[in-house]
């Protein structure tokens, strides 16, 4: 750490005004101080390991004076301060050995470019604060429309820089983008007639009073992201409203079943404001039949959402973009930027299929927002958002389509290497197959993965148990390790009959991933496993008593 100087920083009028200076010299403290955070961090996106974990209680005590500051402190001093407490401990998303989330490495541009955003500080809620990009986040809604729904060069010529109603919306991320989503389906399935105000002035109470109905509700897979539960609850349905229904083997959403819920569900005076269908599920990565689902909603006459925050970006890919094939047919779309688009976190989008539909959500204010003004934040639900969509913008003008769609083939298939490795190995079992690039896995002692082909319902059980407790017991001993991290969850795969079962999980999204890190992750896994002082052990004993059984 950089030596505290001895020199204390003084509050005076002179001082404070000059932070707000951006000092010219090339040779000035931004500049010195620029390249110190620069040099900082570039290490620290090329360390190959993540960070040695540190007890959280530890760090806690970096971060734990609840006083401000009397006095300021000199900014060389204090980014010292932050390059040492905070940045390395903080996680890296951008090993190649950090295999387990959703968020991984970014391309180098965003770096320097995101300074263009922060430095023009725009606020996209109105014109006046955000001149050209405006225009520009319209066209990055354009663009992502197009990719969705493939309209016509004259309908994007209307659409695109209405004033009346928005292609869509961004925001600041898929929580954002389904609230918004299941927002438009409400006031839509609610709207205004000759005798009633409509649900945005009216609210639900009366809505459901005017309208004749007992309830509504949201019907989506079990498998549905808890964003959707946070809707229902925000538009004053009620969590217990969204309806779970139940998934074949592969993760994907039975529609007759979801058909006949629908259908009890409206011979009980209940509305369906919209089933909702997943592409990318968020443990396992499958994507619902959504063009059965595009059906389904066109015989309930309700609104179809898609929530493709993870696999949107599919759409890229000559090869895989049929995966989501009915999706053009959903009233609304969600897509994350920051996942597979490789963006900076606070990047998400809601797509309408028809730019007509927002006008559900619109909003005026006198001082901002006028009617007839090309004010973005009359269709948003938040209100000041910075200029993320340069972000985007840039990015697919960078890597273009091919670019995307080589990076997402790429990971497609490194997760079916990594499949296909897992499955030839005698002391691993390959739990979801990927189609896109997530799958989940665990590891089995060999003799056992015999022993849970038997025919006994108890004694498998038995085995998953302590099987979980394995799975747990190496997921925790790998991140604290620090060589590599791959998440865990709980799934219940349809060979062991329903029964949850601990498995890891690996999203292969980052581009410098190779061959010979799954093979180490593999490696890491099988030591720890042994090294298990009660799991395995009692998984063994297990086997001992089944043997002199048998
Ligand atoms: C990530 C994700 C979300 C939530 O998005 P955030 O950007 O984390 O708010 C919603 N749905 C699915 C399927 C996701 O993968």
């Amino acid at each position: 750490m950089r030596q505290t100087k001895h020199k204390q920083a003084t509050a005076n009028e002179e001082s404070m005004l000059r932070i707000f200076t951006v000092p010219e010299a090339p040779d000035s403290t931004l500049g010195r101080i620029e390249k110190e955070i620069s040099q900082n961090i570039i290490g620290f996106l090329n360390e190959h390991v993540v960070a040695k974990e540190q007890l959280l209680g530890e760090i806690e005590k970096d971060f734990s004076n609840a006083d401000v500051p009397e006095n300021p402190h000199f900014v060389s001093d204090h980014t010292a301060f932050l390059l040492d407490k905070l940045v390395a401990q903080s996680v890296h998303t951008a090993s190649p050995s950090f295999i387990g989330h959703m968020t991984s490495a970014l391309p180098y541009f965003m770096l320097p470019l995101s300074k263009i955003m922060i430095a023009l500080n725009q606020n996209l809620v109105k014109i006046e604060t955000s001149k050209a990009f405006t225009p520009l986040e319209r066209q990055v809604l354009g663009m992502m429309h197009n990719l969705v729904y493939a309209n016509t060069d004259t309908f994007y010529d209307e659409y695109m820089h209405s004033e009346r109603c928005s292609l869509g919306a961004f925001c600041s991320g898929g929580t954002i983008a389904n609230i918004t989503a299941l927002w438009v389906a409400r006031n839509n399935l609610f709207k205004a007639t000759a005798d009633f105000a409509g649900i945005a002035k009216a609210g639900l109470y009366r809505a459901l009073m005017h309208y004749g109905y007992k309830g509504a509700v949201v019907l989506v897979s079990e498998r549905g992201h808890y964003s959707l539960a946070k809707s229902a609850d925000l538009l004053g349905i009620g969590r217990d409203d969204v309806i779970s229904i139940t998934t074949d083997e592969n993760n994907r959403v039975d529609v007759n079943a979801m058909r006949q819920q629908a259908k009890a569900l409206k011979d009980q005076g209940i509305a369906i404001m919209a089933i909702v269908g997943v592409a990318g599920t968020t443990e396992t990565g499958n994507i619902d039949p959504l063009a059965a689902m595009a059906d389904l909603a066109d015989e309930l006459q309700c609104h179809f959402h898609v929530d493709a925050a993870w696999g949107g970006a599919t759409l890229f890919s000559k090869q895989y973009s049929a995966l989501l094939k009915g999706v053009e047919r959903a009233d609304s779309v969600t897509i994350d930027a920051h996942k597979q688009m490789y963006v900076p976190m606070g990047a998400g989008i809601v797509l309408f299929k028809d730019p007509e539909i927002s006008s559900n959500i619109e909003h005026h204010a006198e001082y901002v927002l006028r009617k007839g003004s090309k004010d973005l934040g009359s269709h948003t639900l938040e209100g000041s958002r910075p200029g993320m969509a340069l972000l985007v913008y840039a990015s697919m003008h960078i890597l273009g389509r091919k670019g995307y769609e080589l990076l997402i083939d790429r990971s497609i298939a490194q997760a079916q290497y990594f499949a296909s490795l897992i499955q030839s190995q005698t002391d691993f079992e390959l739990v979801s197959a990927p189609e896109l690039c997530l799958l989940t896995y665990r590891y089995v002692p060999a003799p056992l993965k015999a022993l849970l082909q038997c025919q006994d319902p108890i004694l498998i059980e038995q085995i998953n148990e302590c099987l979980d407790d394995l799975t747990k017991y190496v997921q925790k001993r790998q991140r604290e390790t620090g060589k590599s991290f791959v998440s865990r969850t709980r799934i219940n795969p349809s060979v062991y009959g329903g029964q949850a079962i601990t498995v890891f999980r690996v999203v292969l999204a980052n581009p410098l991933t190779t061959e010979s890190i799954l093979s180490d992750v593999l490696a890491e896994q099988r030591e720890l496993a042994k090294s298990s002082e009660i799991a395995l052990p009692k998984l063994m004993s297990i086997l001992a008593q089944w043997q002199t059984n048998s």
